[in-house]
């Protein structure tokens, strides 16, 4: 009665199981390996990955997912769209034209990244500006042909869709967002789109992946048109080529209008999104002739599914939309290969994990099933292995569960306003006005990860290590002291991440060996695994702190991470509320705050650089958002003294939006990223009457310049204009972690300089 179900992917993992992949890409830049090579081990490695897709027993196989950077690049490289600067092409680019964009040349910097959707993976920024697009290469017909010919895979292409490629671009430095100019790019990209699914067509490309996320974000069914346009033309143009319209990260709030689109099945996804694709797709049925492509199994976590739950899912769904498919809710590409190197993991965890070879098993097993073809040992199995985690002792922290019950019991204010507690910080910290500071990370030198990385393979003894640490650090508070600056910090010579460091010292993480995603480029990072209840085991930072503080008579600033940047930077586990993680998180922060303290610490700075980006795509979900993040904040800095000073930190300046938030988390200091864009937030600050106090960062440690004191001067009187000089910290944008030694000593000295320049005028 019911038709057979299909099994397919959105795209796999570019990595490689043991980064092969990065490997190649360094090699090649390092000038190792010609380009012949690069291409030869470029293409087994893709034909690896089509290989094993379909060993697991995949019925539909995306091609051209891969990338020799990243997929908006590569588009926008196929059809003459890149920044003009790297030039007008009527020819393929070179792989070291196509990299001059991506890094950068001497005689241009990289192009823009930025942060895909709510995914920690940064693609090329399009800037459309003069560019003359024509279709230098139909990628996608090559990789199909190859996969083809070499497998005899007939894959599904997979192609970033028009509409979002625009919204994802610029035009005079702006995000284009105009009907106008979405219908004006469209006018010259369509027809190359055209072109290419023509040739898809004609070679007898069955099904095509269009790739439209940027649907999630609209809201109402006016801004569907240049998705209508699109889906007619490709279609007329290219009637016998099937087309599936991919959505995913969230929901579609024009259910109604994209299900109508002329295509043939429509991807979306079942996972994220609170269930309302599943509610309307009850509510308004699924049109009979199309596919529903369904995506089941989480794309952006590591958890093993609840078999049982998503057969039910999946037969809901199959009674609602007969010709159904069932995927992972997005690409692969941002989860680790396999689990299978996982061998410190305990069995309990080990159980629950699921990376993207053990997703695609997931889905065939049941597609399987809802085709009849139940594999009861796997559900047994699968039922045995989510209990074990969830029995588990890390899941059943008694103390941690009751304190969060707890938590609606207590008030999680500071004891007094900010207007009385700053004169108590005043008094008692004494500082200039304008005080001078940095943010907390100083360069981490090839001699630290050295010295990092020989401790780690144990070449060196524990004590060894941190000797070396501590020389590390008393070195730096000497030479912040002869920098004159007025607060100083410890340096972070013993963390190699900000999120990494604190999931090593809390229960609850567990620290991959081998679970890579790709950040951007060749760059991997391994983000913990949030597993259990969280719990504060001993003081995480106090020995650097009252170290660092023990070496000088200036006040020493604590440096700890806020519970929602840690949240954003991990995979969660997905069986609690993901503000009841950030909570215990918050609640084991709020220990080691009280620890500072009582350590001696003055000045405590929590840094919470993840809140903006972690936003959620649709805005009627910003607030809870929010909300949760101040209370998780409050629950880590409240613990303290009036006379103990909180700051924060963020960096990015775009935030005329959140201000309020900004200032709900009653810090008393926040020090933010400004240098690249002082007019706006100066505006922002102003026009919030913003009470407390503020370090404008006053130059862009993101580049190796070093900054005059009289530009950093001028930021600094800039500032002064509309902030008041008794709430004005002078600092640098961010962490110097990526700077060299000399870089870091000279600009802050030109900081200093400037700010007694300034100071006098005053
Ligand atoms: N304290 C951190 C550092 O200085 C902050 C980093 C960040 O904002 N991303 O490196
Ligand atoms: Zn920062």
């Amino acid at each position: 009665m019911s038709n057979i179900v299909k099994s397919s992917n959105l795209g796999y993992p570019r990595l490689g199981e043991h980064r092969e992949w990065k490997k190649l890409l360094e090699a090649y830049w390092r000038g190792e390996i010609d380009d012949q090579k690069f291409h030869e081990t470029a293409k087994s490695l893709r034909l690896n990955n089509l290989k094993k897709q379909r060993a697991f027993g995949l019925d539909i196989i995306p091609v051209a997912d891969n990338s020799d950077y990243d997929h908006v690049l590569d588009t926008i490289a196929a059809f003459n769209l890149i920044p003009t600067r790297f030039g007008s092409y009527d020819r393929p680019l070179t792989l070291s034209e196509y990299y001059a964009v991506a890094r950068g040349n001497k005689e241009n910097v990289a192009a823009d990244m930025t942060k895909w959707f709510n995914i920690n993976y940064h693609y090329t920024v399009p800037e459309f500006d003069n560019t003359k697009p024509r279709l230098l290469d139909n990628r996608w017909l090559r990789y199909w042909q190859e996969a083809k010919e070499e497998l005899n895979i007939n894959g599904k292409p997979v192609i970033l869709g028009p509409v979002t490629l625009i919204k994802l671009g610029k035009l005079n430095g702006e995000y284009v967002s105009s009907p106008e100019d979405i219908n004006r790019l469209l006018d010259q990209i369509l027809p190359l789109y055209g072109q290419v699914f023509q040739e898809l067509d004609e070679a007898g490309v069955q099904w095509v992946q269009l790739d439209e996320p940027s649907l999630v974000k609209i809201d109402d069914d006016s801004a569907i048109s240049p998705y209508q346009r699109v889906t007619a033309y490709l279609h007329e143009i290219a009637p016998k080529l099937n087309v599936e319209l991919q959505t995913y990260f969230d929901s579609i709030d024009t259910y109604q209008a994209v299900v109508e689109l002329p295509v043939q099945a429509i991807g979306l996804d079942f996972v994220h999104g609170n269930g309302e694709n599943l509610k309307s797709i009850q509510q308004y049925g699924f049109p009979e002739d199309k596919i529903l492509a369904a995506g089941i199994v989480d794309g952006h976590n590591i958890w093993t599914a609840n078999l049982q739950e998503k057969l039910d899912l999946a037969r809901t769904l199959q009674s609602l939309a007969p010709n159904l498919w069932l995927q992972p809710s997005n690409s692969l590409l941002h989860v680790p290969i396999t689990k299978k190197y996982e061998t410190a993991a305990s069995a309990a965890l080990f159980g629950g994990l699921a990376f993207a070879d053990e997703k695609l098993q997931e889905l065939v097993t049941l597609t399987n099933a809802l085709n009849g073809n139940q594999d009861i040992d796997v559900f047994e199995e699968n039922k045995r292995a989510l209990k074990a985690l969830n029995d588990s002792e890390a899941r059943n922290n008694v103390n941690v569960q009751v304190a969060i019950k707890n938590l609606s019991k207590q008030r999680f204010e500071r004891q007094s306003k900010y207007a009385i507690r700053s004169k108590k910080q005043d008094d008692i910290l004494n500082l200039p006005l304008l005080p001078t500071t940095t943010i907390g990370s100083f360069p981490q030198t090839a001699v630290v990860r050295a010295k990092r990385a020989a401790w780690r393979k144990k070449e060196i003894s524990d004590l060894e290590y941190q000797d070396f640490v501590k020389a590390e650090t008393k070195r730096w508070i000497e030479l912040q002291e002869k920098i004159g600056l007025d607060v100083l910090v410890h340096g972070e010579f013993e963390r190699t991440d900000m999120v990494e460091y604190f999931g090593q010292k809390l229960a609850g993480f567990f620290a991959t060996q081998n679970g890579w995603v790709q950040s951007y480029g060749s760059r991997g990072v391994r983000p913990p695994v949030i597993y259990g209840d969280v719990d504060y085991l001993e003081p995480i930072t106090v020995a650097e702190s009252t170290f660092a503080q023990a070496q000088t008579d200036k006040p020493v600033k604590g440096m700890i991470t806020a519970p929602l940047t840690i949240v954003n930077w991990s995979f969660v586990r997905d069986d609690v509320p993901r503000a009841t993680v950030q909570n215990q998180i918050a609640l084991a922060l709020r220990q080691e705050v009280i620890n500072l303290e009582r350590a001696g610490i003055k000045i405590i700075q929590v840094d919470e650089p993840a809140l903006r980006e972690g936003l959620p795509l649709k805005k009627r979900h910003w607030q809870d958002y929010l909300n949760e993040a101040v209370y998780s904040f409050k629950i880590t800095t409240t613990g303290v003294q009036d006379e103990t000073q909180i700051h924060t930190h963020m960096c990015y300046s775009d935030f005329e939006d959140i201000i309020d938030t900004i200032s709900n988390l009653d810090a008393d200091v926040i020090s933010i990223e400004t240098s690249r864009s002082h007019g706006e937030i100066i505006a922002a600050f102003e026009n919030a009457k913003y009470d407390k106090q503020i370090g404008l960062g006053v130059y862009d440690i993101h580049s190796p310049r070093i900054p005059t004191t009289i530009e950093i001067e001028d930021n600094i009187r800039r500032g002064l204009k509309v902030i008041d000089a008794k709430q004005f910290w002078v600092n640098p944008d961010c962490g110097l972690k990526t700077r060299t030694e000399e870089q870091t000593v000279d600009a802050l000295r030109h900081l200093k300089a400037a700010r007694d320049v300034v100071l006098a005028e005053l």
